[in-house]
């Protein structure tokens, strides 16, 4: 009889899957099988991609765009993605330093890999989102977990993050506007981080997926901008899945200094190839096509701001909740800790009783928290909402 080997590697056994996408999985589940389900797990835009930008991508598919692509991206896109962090940031950008990759996810995780050797250690700031432990554990290498709570609205100081670091520090992973928290630092705050990152000589990933999901007349800051220290250390992540509403496009970026944007495509030339081809024509019509897209932006936005206020509004009248306006992105991240239940407790509670499905703080290192996310429908909002309401009306806090 033959035998086989025994099951999983290291890196098999000790990944934790995303527990973002198999809430959300659930959620949808039982939203299929007939369940009245008010879903805020998701964590993607319930708008649809705008038309201009699939019809770019069936135009290309039906040319024939079908065969590999270059593996950084088709020149055009390289070149548009250049082009608009100049148009939007000053910020000069060769083509040759952008890589496109499938997904923003993927974009960080070879952003990681790239720098990062085993034994390294990385300064991950929590609330975090829940992809980069793994991906810096995937790496051989160690995440640092740095917690700032609600009462500093979520972000880190240079001071902690100073505290964090020890001689095997190599990376520092900012992510402003956060997910989980939808916070956004200010361009001063940063730029203190970034001057501890250069003190100790240390590469920043900066993931700037959310960049421009703002509100309140805030504009979102691309650290590589705020010197010439942070340019030649910092490794930009962005993409098409949030702002075009294009997440199972698969398409994100990275823009970095030349040997870094070299060494990531090389890495990526061995472990995926490239982007789907006829979708970066898609992505290409985001960028070129600049009016409509802009149009369709604002008509995300707008109804996003309308639903972040209502439901900070609404969290913040139930008795034991507490809730901060988030500045960015499309979550909010209301404290719960009052009712003295585990987080995993509450949301399994909440889903059996109210058919409510949040994802528990504890998913990205915050226990006694809830992520929402009102990228879904006013209506399912409000009695979301008003059911969460009912439910801790049977807690005591
Ligand atoms: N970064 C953050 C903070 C995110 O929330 C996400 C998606 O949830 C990503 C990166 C990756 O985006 P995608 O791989 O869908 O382009």
């Amino acid at each position: 009889m033959s035998t086989i080997p025994p099951p999983l590697s290291t890196w098999a056994r000790n990944v934790a899957p995303s527990p973002t996408l198999a809430i959300d999985a659930k959620a949808k589940a039982l939203l299929a099988a007939g369940e009245d389900v008010c879903g805020f797990a998701a964590g993607e835009p319930d708008f649809d991609t705008p038309e201009h930008i699939k019809d770019a991508c069936i135009a290309a598919l039906r040319a024939g765009k079908t065969k590999y692509a270059p593996t950084p991206g088709i020149p055009e896109l390289r070149k548009a993605v250049a082009a608009r962090y100049a148009a939007e940031y000053g910020l000069a950008v060769a083509p040759e330093q952008v890589v496109v990759s499938p997904g923003g996810k993927f974009n960080c995780y070879l952003g990681v890999l790239a720098t990062c050797s085993p034994g390294d250690e990385v300064i991950v700031p929590a609330p975090y989102w829940v992809s980069y432990p793994e991906m810096v554990k995937l790496a051989g290498a160690t995440p640092k977990i740095v917690f700032a709570d609600d009462r500093t609205g979520f972000r880190l100081t240079p001071e902690m993050v100073e505290a964090a670091i020890t001689p095997k520090t190599r990376l520092v992973i900012l992510n402003s506007p956060s997910n989980p928290t939808g916070a956004v630092y200010s361009r001063a705050e940063l730029a203190a981080i970034v001057a501890v990152a250069v003190k100790h000589n240390l590469y920043i990933l900066s993931d700037e997926m959310y960049e421009h999901l703002i509100y309140d007349g805030l504009t979102p800051t691309c650290v590589a901008t705020l010197s010439e220290e942070a340019r030649a250390r910092t490794i930009t992540v962005a993409g098409f899945s949030k702002t075009y509403a294009m997440t199972g496009w698969r398409i994100g970026t990275t823009v970095a200094p030349l040997p870094l944007a070299k060494a990531i495509a090389e890495l990526q030339s061995q472990m995926t190839s490239n982007s789907t081809t006829f979708g970066q024509y898609g992505a290409l019509a985001a960028l070129n096509e600049k009016e409509k897209t802009a149009a369709a932006l604002e008509t995300m936005l707008v109804a996003f701001d309308r639903r972040r206020k209502f439901l900070h509004a609404e969290l913040n009248k139930i008795p034991g909740v507490s809730c901060l306006l988030a500045e960015g992105a499309f979550y909010l991240f209301p404290n719960i800790s009052s009712f003295g239940l585990k987080d995993t407790d509450f949301c399994a509670r909440l889903l059996e009783a109210e058919k409510v499905a949040a994802v528990p703080g504890s998913a990205f290192g915050a226990e006694g928290y809830l992520r929402l996310s009102y990228a879904t429908s006013d209506e399912i909002i409000a009695k979301g909402v008003a059911r969460l309401a009912k439910f801790c009306a049977t807690l005591k806090p």
